[in-house]
C-alpha cells in the first residue's frame, strides 16, 4: 500500500486550523480504513512564519497525534516557498504528496480520486476547480484574466488548477532538479512532465480567517509567473523596434516629399527624420540585448535538460 502526505502550507491560519486539522485526519483515517492509503501516511503543516499562534497549534497537534507533523519556516517566505519546503521534506518519505490550502476552500474529497489517480498509475493529478461561483467576482475575473495573460506569454498550465494536486515520488524527485529561485509551482510541475491528468472539484468558500493573497501579492504573483517563464516581454521589444522601424521609413518618405514640395522650415525634414530613426535604432538595439539577455536567464535558471521516465537496457 502507498504511503501518501498531505503538505499544508500554513500563514496566520489560527482561526481554521483546528477545524481543518480535524477534517484532514478523518480524511486520512478513512482512507486508511479502506485500504487506499497506508498507515504511514501524514498530514504535514508548514508554518510559513506565522505572527499568530499558528505553531502552537500544530505542535499540539503533533503531541496529541503522530498523525500530524510539523515544519516550521524561519519567516515568512510566501506560499510558493512554504508549499515546496515541505514538499522537499516529505521527498523520500512517501509514495506521493498531495498540496493544499489550511482554509480547505479545495474540497478535501477529491482527494479519493487523487488517490485513486495515483493508484492507477499517474505520477501528477492536478486539483482544476469546476467553477468559481463560490469565489468574489473581483477574484474570478482577476485569476480570469491572469490565466489568459499567461496563455499570452507562452506560459503552459493546467487551467483553473491552483496548488491543489498530487505528486509522486518520482515526480518530486524531478521537482527537485528545478533550483529556480523565483518558484512558480503551477508553471513548472507541467515541465516536469510524466503521466498526468486532472480531477475536477467545487471551490468553497473560506470557513474562517482572511485570504492571504491581497491584491498586491496577486500582482506580485502574476508578474512572478511571467518574468519566470517568459522572454516574450523581451521579444515584444524587438518587435515594437521592426515597427517603429517601418513607420521612420514612412516619415522619412512624408518628409522628404515635403522638402521637395517646399512646404517646410529649414531643418525640418533632418530633426523629424533622425527622431523615428534613431527612436528604432534603440528599441531594436535593446531587444538585441534582450535577446541575449533572454538566453542568460535561461542558462542562469539552469533547468534540468531532460527527465527521464523509464529506460530499457
Ligand atoms: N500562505 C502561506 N504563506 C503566505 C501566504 C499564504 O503559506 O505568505 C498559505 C495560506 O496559509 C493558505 C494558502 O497559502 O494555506 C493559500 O492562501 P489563501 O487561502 O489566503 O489564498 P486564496 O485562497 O485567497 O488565493
Ligand atoms: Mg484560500
Amino acid at each position: 500500500m502507498k504511503t501518501v502526505y498531505f503538505v499544508v502550507p500554513c500563514y496566520n491560519e489560527q482561526e481554521v486550523l483546528p477545524e481543518t486539522s480535524k477534517r484532514l485526519l478523518e480524511k486520512i483515517d478513512s482512507l486508511i480504513l479502506q485500504n487506499k492509503i497506508s498507515e504511514d501516511s501524514r498530514i504535514v503543516f508548514v508554518d510559513d512564519g506565522s505572527r499568530d499562534s499558528t505553531y502552537s497549534i500544530m505542535r499540539e497537534l503533533h503531541k496529541q497525534n503522530s498523525k500530524f507533523c510539523a515544519i516550521k519556516l524561519s519567516r515568512n517566505q510566501g506560499h510558493q516557498n512554504a508549499l515546496l519546503s515541505g514538499l522537499m521534506t516529505v521527498r523520500g518519505k512517501c509514495d506521493a504528496a498531495i498540496s493544499l490550502d489550511a482554509d480547505l476552500q479545495d474540497d478535501i474529497n477529491a482527494i479519493d480520486e487523487f488517490v485513486d489517480r495515483f493508484n492507477e498509475g499517474y505520477d501528477v493529478v492536478y486539483g482544476v476547480r469546476s467553477s468559481r461561483k463560490k469565489d468574489t467576482a473581483f477574484k474570478r475575473i482577476t485569476a480570469q484574466g491572469f490565466y489568459k495573460l499567461m496563455l499570452f506569454f507562452g506560459v503552459e498550465m493546467v487551467y483553473n488548477h491552483a496548488d491543489y494536486r498530487l505528486m509522486s515520488a518520482r515526480a518530486l524527485d524531478a521537482l527537485s532538479d528545478f533550483k529556480e529561485v523565483n518558484l512558480f509551482l503551477r508553471g513548472i510541475v507541467p515541465l516536469v512532465g510524466f503521466k498526468s491528468t486532472t480531477v475536477e472539484y467545487e471551490r468553497h468558500e473560506r470557513f474562517a480567517g482572511t485570504s492571504k493573497y491581497p491584491l498586491k501579492k496577486m500582482i506580485a504573483f502574476a508578474i512572478d509567473g511571467i518574468t519566470s517563464f517568459s522572454i516574450k516581454p523581451i521579444r515584444m521589444v524587438f518587435s515594437v523596434g521592426v515597427i517603429i522601424l517601418i513607420c521612420s521609413i514612412l516619415v522619412l518618405l512624408y518628409s522628404l516629399i515635403q522638402w521637395i514640395l517646399g512646404r517646410t522650415v529649414a531643418g525640418w525634414t533632418t530633426i523629424v527624420a533622425s527622431i523615428w530613426a534613431l527612436g528604432s535604432i534603440q528599441l531594436l538595439s535593446l531587444g538585441i540585448v534582450g535577446e541575449y539577455v533572454g538566453k542568460i536567464y535561461k542558462e542562469v535558471k539552469a533547468r534540468p535538460r531532460f527527465t527521464i521516465e523509464e529506460a530499457l537496457f
